[in-house]
């Protein structure tokens, strides 16, 4: 079976260098596997979407030399599809409305002595009413333990039941939650490996219980460390992480590739952006990742940060 990857970036920004590592990895992976490389913008939901986020993000993967195949999807556009899922697993009895509001659901969890964010299953069996806003949960009740094995980050073991609880699969005010719309869209993109921030390795054991029972095949999983402050927190917007500069890619590039464990020799600054590419898919060794969920960003600590 031939590799497909992918990258699924939520326009809710420029990219930066947080998430140039993300591309770079699930990029140089399919490449080397003579795999294919999609990209699928996740705009889910709209307050948090940047406008013009979009094709900025395209445009500059596009000016880094990233090639994609075929064309790129927008999760805006497969509501229709998320909502069949939904009706199937509603059809099996595995989700429910869940009327509770965030402050009940959080007092539940609570009194129960039950881990934070974890829901107690309440509505399980008592149904919303038809009128209030609901949300729809899985209905977690018997699924165990997930294990799988991540490439970067070894054996990972979660019970969905007690530590996750009944998760939710489309919120109150209607918008469809990442874990449901990411799992129906690497199935039908024919996703076979997911190379991803260790940011996200935590709903990996969700993803994987939904592809169950879904009946999906479950991809295998490489979560990369991601690139953190001197704080240690994760570069993002709202730790005002800069936008990549668009016309000037190849020190994020080399930067990227020696976050994640490469050895790029420094002539490649100097060169073509084709030849930072035909050098970076020849050489691209993912048993050189660090093994670590985080690591400082270059220029943050020592100059030697970005080893
Ligand atoms: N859209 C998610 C993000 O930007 C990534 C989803 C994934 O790779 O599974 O954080």
């Amino acid at each position: 079976m031939s590799y497909i990857g992918r990258f699924a970036p939520s326009p809710t920004g420029p990219l930066h260098f947080g998430s140039l590592i993300a591309a770079l990895g699930s990029y140089l992976d399919a490449r080397q596997r003579g795999g294919k490389w999609l990209v699928r913008v996740e705009d889910l939901d709209p307050p948090r979407e940047v406008e013009g986020a979009s094709d900025l993000i395209l445009t500059t993967l596009e000016r880094y030399g990233f090639e994609w195949d075929g064309e790129v999807w927008y999760q805006s556009r497969r509501h229709a599809i998320y909502i069949e899922v939904l009706d199937e697993l509603a059809r099996h009895g595995l989700s429910y409305r869940c009327g509770c509001s965030r402050k009940q659901a959080s007092e539940q969890q609570q009194r129960l002595g039950l881990p934070i964010g974890v829901y107690p299953g309440t509505c399980r069996t008592k149904q919303a009413s038809a009128h209030s806003h609901h949300a729809i949960r899985l209905n977690t009740s018997g699924q165990r333990r997930v294990d799988f094995v991540d490439g970067v980050q070894g054996p990972i073991v979660q019970d969905i039941e007690r530590e996750v609880g009944d998760f939710v699969l489309r919120r109150a005010d209607g918008l469809f939650a990442y874990q449901l719309a990411v799992v129906v869209d690497d199935a039908a993109q024919g996703i076979t490996g997911i190379v991803r921030g260790s940011d996200l390795l935590d709903s990996t054991a969700r993803q994987i219980v939904l592809q169950q029972l879904l009946g999906y095949p479950t991809p295998t999983y490489h979560h990369l460390p991601i690139a953190v402050n001197r704080q240690g927190q994760k570069m993002s917007k709202q730790t005002f992480a800069p936008a990549l500069p668009v016309d000037n890619p190849l020190p994020a590039l080399w930067q990227a590739l020696r976050f994640l464990g490469q050895q790029p020799p420094p002539e490649l600054l100097e060169g073509e952006l084709a030849s930072f590419w035909r050098w970076a898919i020849a050489n691209w060794c993912s048993s050189a990742i660090p093994r670590t969920l985080a690591k400082p960003y270059p220029g943050e600590n020592s100059p030697d940060s970005a080893q």
